[in-house]
């Protein structure tokens, strides 16, 4: 069958190029819609999960290791102020630290006792540094180690929470509770109290840190780090210098509690809440990266759009290679005739524009032979209608024969053919309509029941003019043929 392109077909047959646009466009409209409730979904997962680090999470975590830090705390601070009230302590200093193996005794039974890390008490009057292994040293005021010392002597709170400075090694930080010492008229006799090793608070931000992947950790009252994990850089321990953390610095050191979200260095939205812990006289800290949050909600929305987009584009493929199918069987249909198989009158109309326009391209003749059954309503007659087609679709059969298999056989009406013969002027024409005719005089027609039938055809033949359409040549055929019926039939005329 010949091909038609979607370009000469006629305007009732759908159109290739709008197809695909209509294609293009339900691809479009479904991937859109799928994206876009993807997409939805991403963002109302993605809320709620930045409301639950915000709200939930970070408060959480904040409160526990709080309460855990107050537990922690509070023994070490009670026994201090008790160690400041006891009259003992304060007798003995009053009577002159007389024998100081009495108070390295009461030192070393408090250490004990309490199982703190350190217990000390600095007097004010002697300088001396007692601790519960003996004397330690005399404070100096000129001795950077000793600052502390003297702050608490100026100090108006009754205590303060310290850590030992030397934090190069890590198992070393301590955290003193200094209490002042005060005679019963209210002067200071000098500092008490325990030290604690950090490593329980250490432990529990470190377990923080690796269970909820949350960053966790202490600055003071100016903002200079205190306490961390061994993850973090503490190269700049300023967090009003820390880059990201300094745009919320400010605001953090000013209040009791806060929640900040800053974008880190390397553009990770980081959320924080902030709480001061007046015990330790710090700030506790507790950080998300919420972009790691939020990672495993953008690889299922990645995953949900790859899996998606792959879902529309299989059945939009399904459905086009069914479309397709079920279209070019429509085509056939409209292109062929059922029962002779020769071209529908629709088909001869497109293969006739694309043939003359090639014959007028390469300068080649086009010829057209007009085929009549003779007296077929007598067969009809005869033999009934079913034999009259079956005679048809002989006939058919016959033509097929005699002509160039490229030549377009068109049934044009009940027993009436056109031959279209590309590269033939009016005398080939003729010659091949002339050789078809004799073939069916030389031999019936051999049909599937009942006798052979002895067939012959009148032709019209006439060749393309310059300038004519379709039209013109097939009403100049058809006179040629009308003369030859008229001339007696089973001839070839050629038209003038
Ligand atoms: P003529 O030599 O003048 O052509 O005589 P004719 O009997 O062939 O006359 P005409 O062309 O007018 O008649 C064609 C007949 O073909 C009429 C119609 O009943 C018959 N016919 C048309 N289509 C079909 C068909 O599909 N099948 C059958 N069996 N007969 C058909
Ligand atoms: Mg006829
Ligand atoms: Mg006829």
């Amino acid at each position: 069958m010949p091909f038609l392109t979607a370009k000469a077909a006629p305007p009732g047959l759908p159109d290739g190029v709008r197809k695909s646009r209509i294609v293009a466009v339900i691809v479009g409209v479904v991937a859109l819609g799928f994206s876009l409730v993807t997409v939805a979904n991403y963002w109302v997962s993605r809320s709620a999960i930045r409301q639950a680090i915000v709200e939930s999470d970070l408060p959480l975590t904040s409160d526990t290791l709080y309460s855990e830090i107050q537990q922690d705390l509070l023994k070490p601070i009670f026994v201090s102020s008790l160690m400041a009230h006891d009259t003992f302590l304060r007798d003995w200093v009053l009577a002159g630290e007389k024998d100081p193996e009495q108070m390295v005794r009461y030192l070393d039974e408090i250490k004990r006792k309490y199982d703190a890390f350190t217990a000390f008490f600095v007097s004010d009057r002697s300088r001396i540094y007692y601790q519960n292994k003996g004397i330690l040293k005399t404070v100096r005021e000129d001795e950077p180690r000793d600052v502390w010392f003297f702050r608490v002597r100026g100090m108006e709170r009754p205590y303060e929470t310290n850590v030992d400075p030397d934090m190069a090694n890590e198992d070393s930080i301590t955290i003193f509770i200094n209490f002042r010492v005060l005679d019963y008229a209210g002067r200071f006799l000098g500092a008490t109290g325990v030290g604690l090793r950090a490593t329980a608070v250490k432990q529990l931000v470190e377990r923080y840190q690796r269970e909820y992947r949350r960053t966790v950790y202490f600055v003071d009252r100016k903002g200079m780090l205190v306490l961390y994990g061994h993850e973090m850089d503490a190269a700049e321990p300023d967090i009003r210098k820390r880059p990201g953390i300094s745009a919320v610095a400010g605001a953090l050191l000013g209040q009791e509690h806060g929640r900040f979200e800053y974008h880190a260095a390397n553009g990770a939205t980081i959320f924080l809440n902030s709480r001061f812990i007046p015990d330790l006289d710090w700030y506790l800290l507790v950080e998300q990266n919420g972009d790691a949050a939020l990672a495993p909600a953008r690889r299922t929305l990645v995953q949900n759009l790859a899996v998606g987009l792959f879902a529309t584009l299989v059945v939009t493929w399904l459905c086009a290679v069914l479309v397709r199918r079920s279209q070019r069987h429509l085509e056939e249909l409209a292109a062929t005739d059922v029962l002779t198989g020769a071209l529908s009158r629709l088909a001869f109309d497109v293969v006739f524009a694309q043939t003359r326009q090639r014959a007028k391209r390469d300068a080649k003749p086009l010829a057209l032979a007009f085929f009549d059954i003779d007296h077929f309503k007598e067969i009809n007659d005869r033999l009934g209608h079913a034999m009259g087609d079956a005679a048809l679709v002989a006939v058919v059969e016959r033509l097929r024969a005699e002509v160039r298999s490229g030549d377009a056989l068109c049934r044009w009406g009940g027993e009436e053919f056109l031959l279209l013969l590309e590269d033939c002027d009016l005398s080939q024409a003729r010659e091949v309509a002339e050789k078809a005719r004799q073939s069916l005089l030389a031999a019936p027609l051999e049909l599937d029941e009942g006798p052979a039938l002895a067939a012959t055809v009148s032709v019209g033949v006439a060749e393309l003019k310059p300038g004519e359409d379709a039209d013109g040549l097939i009403a100049r055929a058809d006179a040629a043929l009308y003369a030859a019926k008229a001339a007696g039939r089973n001839r070839v005329v050629c038209a003038n």
